[in-house]
C-alpha cells in the first residue's frame, strides 16, 4: 500500500482503491478512516504520514470528504468507519463541532472515534463538549509531527477496537435473550411463545385463503414415571431424542414446538384436507414408539396426541392449542398410543375429569374407597381359590363410581400412589380377617399402577401391609400389565426379583394386549398370565381369539405359569377353557366382584355344595 502513496501531491483519493486492492489480495479488512478537511493538503500529508500505518495486522483506508457536506454523507454511508479525522473550521467556524453533534445525535453513531484538528489556536472545544461528544483526541495541524499523529490515530484505533468488541458482545447477549425469549434450550425447538406467535401468523392466512390449518398437541404417556424411577437425566435425554425424532419427521414449512415437559406441538400451516393431519399424527406415534438406547438402556414410551384445526376449531392461537390439548386427553383417556381429533363435547368431558381429580384428593381423607372382590375358580374342581380385589369410589352424589372413571385421572395426578397403597393394605387386611374367620385360605390378587410400580417404595409398602395385617406373603399376588414391564425391562425384572423375595405372587394382567415377547417373559419371575378378557368374548365367535386363548395357554404351560382367563360370562367360554387345560377362570359366569360380605357369604355357600 506504501507505492501507492508515493503520489504525495496528487489529489486523487486513490488509497481507498489501493486498500480495497489489498483486501482482495490478503482478505484482511482494512480499519476505516475517514477524513473530512477543506485543504487538499491536510489529506495528502495526512495519508503520507499514516502511509505504512497498521493495527493489529490490519491496514487503514483513508476515505475523504472536502467539506461537512461531503463529511455527513461519508458518516452515512459508512457506519463501520473506525476513526474520523475532522478539521474544526470549514465552510463555518462551527462546522466542524456541528458535525460532530450529527455524528452523536442523528447518525447516532457511537463508535466512531473522533479527533478534532485545527489550523488556528484557540478553536480547542471545551472540556465539556469533548466530553458529551465522546471526542478522542483534539490536535492543532501545525503541531503535527509524524509521530504524533500516528500515537493519536493508533489510540483512537485501540479505543474503537474495544467500544466495537463490547458492542458485538452485548449484542450476541441480546440475541441470546431473544433465543430464550423464544426458543427451548435443551431441544432446540420453538417454545409456546413462538408457536402461538406462529400460530396467529398462520391463522391470519388460512382464514384468508380459505385453506385449513392444524395443531397437533402431544403428551409422552406416564413420562413421570421414567423421571421418577430412572432420574431426570435420562428423562430429558429421552425429551431431546424425542425432539429430534419429531423435527425430522415434518416438512420444512411445518413447526414443532416444545410447549413445556413433556408436551410438544407440531403446527400444519397449510393443509388441503384436515385428515392430512392424521397421517402425521400417525407418522409421530410410530416415531416416538421405536425404542430408546439411553445410557446403554432400551427404553419405551408412547404418546397421546390431540388435534384441533383451524378455523373450525378456533381461529387464535390460545384456542387451537387448549381444544387440541382437550383432545389430547380424550387419547389418554382411550387407552393412550393414539389420536383424536378435538370435537366441541370434548369440554365438558374435561370439566368433568377436572372435578373428578378435584373430588379424589379429599376422597381418601373421607374414605370413599371401597374394595369388591372377584372370585376367582379352580376349572378342575369349582373352588374358589383366589379373588380380584378392584377398587369402587362412593361418591356422595355420583353413586359408586368405577376404576374405569378415575384410575387414569388418579395417575396423571399422582394421587394413584395413596390410592395404591390404600388398595394393598385393605386387601391384605381382608384376606387375613377371612382366613380368622374361618374360611379355607385363598389369594388375594391386587393390581399394581405404572406409578406405583416403579416409584420405589414398592418392596417396603409390600413389605409393610403384610406385617400389619399378618398376612403370609404367599397369599398376596401382584397383578403388573405388560405395558409396565416393557417400559424398561431391565428395571422392572429388579422390582420384580425383589418383590419375589418377599414371598408374594406375580402375575401378567391383562396378557395379549400388550408387546411382550416370550425373550422377556422368560426373564420375568412370574407366577401366573391372565388371559384378557378381549380373546375370552369371542370365544366361538371368533377363530383367531379362540387360537390365541389356546397358544397363550401352550405358552404359560411351557413356562410353568399358571393360567387364568378373565371375563368368562358363558357356558361355553369355560367348557373351551377347561378342555384347553386353563387353570383358572374369572368373570360373571361365576360372579361379578362384590362386597366382602357377599363374597364371604358365596365362599361358605360354596363351601356346603
Ligand atoms: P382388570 O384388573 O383387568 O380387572 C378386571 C375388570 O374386568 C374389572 O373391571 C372387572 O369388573 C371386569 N370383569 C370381570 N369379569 C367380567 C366379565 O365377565 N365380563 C366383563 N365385561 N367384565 C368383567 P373394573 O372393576 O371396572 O376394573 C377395571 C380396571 O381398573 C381393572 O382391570 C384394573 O386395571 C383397574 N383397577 C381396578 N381396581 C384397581 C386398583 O385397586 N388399583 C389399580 N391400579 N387399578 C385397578
Ligand atoms: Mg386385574
Ligand atoms: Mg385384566
Amino acid at each position: 500500500m506504501s507505492d501507492q502513496d508515493d503520489e504525495l501531491y496528487s489529489f486523487e483519493d486513490d488509497a481507498k482503491d489501493a486498500s480495497s486492492k489489498e483486501t482482495e489480495d490478503t482478505g484482511v479488512i482494512p480499519w476505516k478512516i475517514l477524513m473530512v478537511d477543506d485543504s487538499p493538503e491536510v489529506h495528502q500529508v495526512t495519508r503520507f504520514v499514516l502511509r505504512s500505518m497498521h493495527f493489529l495486522g490490519r491496514p487503514v483506508e483513508f476515505i475523504s470528504g472536502y467539506s461537512a457536506m461531503e463529511g455527513r454523507q461519508l458518516i452515512l454511508e459508512h457506519p463501520d468507519a473506525a476513526v474520523i479525522l475532522l478539521d474544526v473550521v470549514m465552510e463555518t467556524d462551527s462546522a466542524g463541532l456541528d458535525m460532530v453533534k450529527f455524528i452523536r445525535e442523528d447518525a447516532g453513531n457511537r463508535l466512531i472515534r473522533i479527533i478534532l484538528r485545527t489550523g488556528q489556536p484557540g478553536q480547542a472545544p471545551e472540556a465539556e463538549v469533548i466530553q458529551r461528544y465522546d471526542i478522542n483526541d483534539y490536535k492543532n495541524k501545525a503541531e503535527l509531527s509524524d509521530d504524533r499523529l500516528h500515537t493519536s490515530v493508533i489510540l483512537a484505533l485501540r479505543s474503537y477496537e474495544r467500544l466495537h468488541n463490547e458492542f458485538i458482545k452485548r449484542q450476541a447477549s441480546e440475541r441470546t435473550i431473544e433465543y430464550l425469549a423464544y426458543y427451548d434450550v435443551w431441544t432446540g425447538l420453538p417454545n409456546r411463545t413462538l408457536l402461538l406467535d406462529r400460530i396467529s401468523q398462520v391463522v391470519q392466512s388460512a382464514v384468508r385463503h380459505n385453506w385449513n390449518a392444524a395443531v397437533l398437541y402431544i403428551d409422552l404417556d406416564q413420562f413421570k414415571r421414567i423421571n421418577d424411577s430412572l432420574g431426570h437425566e435420562i428423562g430429558d435425554l429421552l425429551l431431546k431424542t424425542v425432539a429430534e425424532r419429531l423435527r425430522i419427521l415434518v416438512r420444512g414449512e411445518d413447526t414443532v414446538a416444545h410447549v413445556s415437559g413433556d408436551e410438544f406441538a407440531i403446527l400444519l400451516p397449510n393443509l388441503k384436507d384436515p385428515e392430512h393431519s392424521a397421517r402425521v399424527a400417525e407418522k409421530a406415534l410410530a416415531a416416538i414408539q421405536q425404542p430408546y438406547q439411553i445410557e446403554g438402556q432400551e427404553l419405551h414410551i408412547t404418546a397421546s396426541i390431540g388435534i384441533s384445526v383451524c378455523p373450525n376449531d378456533g381461529s387464535e392461537g390460545l384456542t387451537l392449542i387448549r381444544n387440541a390439548d382437550t383432545a389430547m386427553y380424550q387419547s389418554k383417556a382411550s387407552g393412550r398410543n393414539t389420536y383424536s381429533f378435538f370435537k366441541p363435547e370434548m369440554t365438558a368431558r374435561a370439566l368433568e375429569n377436572l372435578r373428578v381429580s378435584n373430588d379424589l384428593r379429599r376422597a381418601i381423607a373421607r374414605n370413599e374407597f371401597v374394595l369388591h372382590y372377584q372370585p376367582q375358580v379352580d376349572l378342575q374342581t369349582g373352588r374358589i381359590v383366589g379373588a380380584e380385589a378392584l377398587i369402587r369410589w362412593q361418591h356422595p352424589e355420583w353413586g359408586l363410581v368405577f376404576p374405569g372413571k378415575f384410575i387414569g385421572v388418579a395417575e396423571e395426578t399422582g394421587l394413584i400412589q395413596p390410592m395404591g397403597e390404600w388398595v394393598l393394605r385393605e386387601a391384605c387386611r381382608q384376606n387375613k380377617a377371612w382366613q380368622t374367620a374361618g374360611l379355607p385360605p385363598i389369594d388375594m390378587a391386587v393390581n399394581l399402577s405404572a406409578r406405583q410400580f416403579d416409584c420405589g417404595r414398592i418392596e417396603r409398602v409390600t413389605t409393610e401391609a403384610l406385617a400389619e395385617t399378618g398376612l403370609e406373603a404367599h397369599h398376596l399376588e401382584l397383578e403388573v400389565t405388560e405395558s409396565m414391564i416393557m417400559q424398561n425391562v431391565d428395571q422392572a425384572i429388579a422390582v420384580m426379583k425383589m418383590l419375589k423375595t418377599i414371598g408374594v405372587k406375580l402375575s401378567i394382567d391383562d396378557f395379549g394386549t400388550g408387546y411382550s415377547s416370550l425373550n422377556y417373559l422368560k426373564r420375568f419371575p412370574l407366577d401366573k398370565l391372565k388371559i384378557d378378557q378381549t380373546f375370552v368374548r369371542d370365544i366361538g365367535i371368533d377363530e383367531d381369539d379362540a387360537s390365541i386363548v389356546t397358544a397363550i395357554i401352550g405358552l404359560a404351560k411351557s413356562l410353568k405359569l399358571k393360567v387364568i382367563a378373565e371375563g368368562v360370562e358363558k357356558e361355553m367360554q369355560l367348557n373351551f377353557l377347561r378342555d384347553g387345560g386353563c387353570d383358572e377362570m374369572q368373570g360373571y359366569y361365576f360372579s361379578k366382584p362384590i362386597p366382602a360380605a357377599d363374597f364371604e357369604a358365596l365362599v361358605r355357600k360354596s363351601l356346603v355344595t
